[in-house]
């Protein structure tokens, strides 16, 4: 088992530092229906996420975000993960991802639901961040700023 660990904590590295060399989606839409701000100051990661959200699918997303590599690569992951979902579908697959990185450290009040049928793909490379609770907020900055940013009002209702 030894042997598969290093495997996987070398193909885990690479995941991440392909995420924050290339950042997914690195940029700010044009024309968002949602956009929320999130920052984590124990480590100084800003983030500002946009999202267009039509009938209820995710159709595009785009973030510009200035911190560690952790918190980029989580942002970048996010960001491919959950364009082209329904927002009923992105919101299952963040706390899913919270859940399980706050599977050491929360209390039971704190802990997010799971849902079974959700994969959270690529976000397993993360997975080595739950023994650290600052790395736990660098990981999550980007999923809590979309949960915040899907309780929005969309902008068009709001002019509307
Ligand atoms: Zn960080």
């Amino acid at each position: 088992m030894s042997h598969d660990t290093l495997i996987d904590d070398d193909l885990y590295r690479q995941i991440i530092l392909d995420h924050y060399s290339n950042p997914r989606c690195h940029c700010r839409l044009e024309n968002p229906t949602l956009t929320a701000e999130g920052n984590n100051p124990t480590c100084g990661d800003e983030i500002e996420l946009d999202l267009q959200v039509e009938g209820g699918i995710i159709k595009d997303v785009g973030f510009v975000g200035d911190g560690c590599s952790i918190s980029v690569a989580s942002s970048s992951m996010l960001a491919e993960m959950i364009k082209g979902k329904t927002v009923n579908e992105a919101v299952k697959l963040a706390k899913t991802f919270k859940a399980r990185l706050l599977s050491h450290s929360a209390t039971a009040s704190e802990a997010e639901e799971t849902f079974e049928d959700v994969d959270i793909g690529e976000l397993e490379a993360l997975d080595g961040v739950k023994d650290y609770p600052v790395r736990i907020k660098c990981a999550l900055l980007g999923w809590e700023t979309l949960l915040s940013a899907l309780n929005q009002t969309p902008n068009s209702a709001k002019e509307g």
